[in-house]
C-alpha cells in the first residue's frame, strides 16, 4: 500500500509518493535520469529494472498504486485535517504531509512504520510549462532532511494539450 498526492495548478502540478513495501525489498536504487526511444525520464528503480513513479520529458508522470479501503480510510482523515494548515499545497506542506504519523507511527499512518513493512522511500515531481523535477529519498519519510531534485527541460506538446481536451 503506497500513499499518492496530486496537487494541480493552472499549468503545472505536484506529485508525492511514499511507496510502502516490504522492507526485505530495500528502498530501490537512486534517481536517474534515463532515454527511452528519445525521450528522457527520470526514475527510481527497484534494482530488477522496475519502478513504481516515473516522469518523462513530455511532463507525463505515471505512478503504480494498489488499493485497501481501511488505510484510505485512515489516511483520508489526516489529509483532510492537513487542508486546514495554512500552507496547504506548498511542496514543504505535502512533505510533512507524507513524513506525518497521525494516531501514531504504525501501518495506516501515512508515514508507515511496521515489523515488516514500512515507507521506503518518498518521492516528489513537479512538472511546469518549462520544465520536469524529480525528488527522490531512500528511507523513511519521517526521516528526510532534504532531497536532491533532478531536473530536465519539458518538451512541451500542443498535441497532447489538444488532445487532452478533446
Ligand atoms: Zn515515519
Amino acid at each position: 500500500m503506497c500513499t499518492l498526492s496530486v496537487i494541480t495548478r493552472d499549468k503545472d502540478y505536484l506529485v508525492a509518493m511514499n511507496r510502502d513495501e516490504k522492507i526485505a525489498r530495500g528502498a530501490g536504487e537512486p534517481l536517474e535520469t534515463h532515454h527511452l526511444h528519445d525521450t528522457a525520464a527520470i526514475y527510481p528503480s527497484d534494482g530488477a529494472g522496475g519502478t513504481w513513479i516515473a516522469a518523462n520529458a513530455y511532463g507525463i508522470t505515471l505512478a503504480l498504486l494498489n488499493w485497501n479501503d481501511i488505510v484510505e480510510s485512515f489516511r483520508g482523515e489526516a489529509c483532510h485535517n492537513a487542508q486546514k494548515e495554512s500552507d496547504a499545497g506548498s511542496a514543504s506542506w505535502l512533505r510533512r504531509l507524507h513524513a506525518s504519523h497521525a494516531g501514531g507511527p504504525g501501518p495506516f499512518s501515512l508515514c508507515v512504520h511496521r515489523d515488516d513493512v514500512k515507507s521506503l522511500s518518498y518521492s516528489e515531481v513537479m512538472v511546469t510549462p518549462t520544465c520536469v523535477q524529480v525528488g527522490h529519498f531512500r528511507g523513511s519519510p519521517c526521516a528526510m532532511a532534504s532531497i536532491h531534485p533532478i531536473e530536465i527541460e519539458r518538451i512541451y506538446s500542443l498535441d497532447l494539450e489538444i488532445s487532452a481536451v478533446q
